[in-house]
């Protein structure tokens, strides 16, 4: 999904979900690392984290693209647009925007199903895949590893 075709979604949404029309900008952004996106107040574009426009998150774009036209139309609107407001939660629950950015990282990190730790200075290892613990050693004093905790 490019920036054009997410504007569109934007668009969509906002007229579906909201009754209202999105005329402003919304942007892709590469960087964020936790937060879904982001309501600009100075210049009113949207801002979405790359991560979700890929096909495996694509699931959770749609509750956060409501939640950040929640910000968005109720600070157009003049009324309270921030989480701690009332405004923003009645509305947000009646849209069915999403409260928190999903947790994708969880996902990556569950991926590591082994953990190996060096059995001289107790560094810990998590590693995808099994490694050969009579080959590989421990990058900071040499010592031997050993498969500590079987990750699910
Ligand atoms: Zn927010
Ligand atoms: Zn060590």
């Amino acid at each position: 999904m490019n920036e054009a075709e997410l504007q569109k979604l934007v668009e969509e949404i906002s007229i579906k979900a909201f009754g209202r029309p999105f005329v402003h900008q919304v942007k892709i952004n590469r960087r964020m690392k936790t937060t879904g996106g982001r309501y600009h107040l100075d210049d009113h574009h949207l801002e979405i984290n790359a991560h979700f426009l890929e096909a495996e998150n694509r699931q959770y774009l749609a509750g956060i693209i409501k939640h950040e036209l929640t910000h968005y139309h109720l600070h157009l609107l003049g009324l309270g647009y921030q989480h701690k407001d009332r405004d923003f939660k009645v509305l947000l629950k009646r849209v069915g925007g999403s409260r928190y950015a999903p947790n994708i990282g969880q996902g990556r990190r569950q991926q590591r199903k082994y953990l190996y730790q060096c059995q001289k200075c107790g560094l810990k290892y998590p590693r995808v895949r099994k490694i050969n613990t009579r080959r590989y050693f421990c990058g900071r004093c040499g010592g031997q590893l050993r498969l500590v905790e079987h990750l699910n």
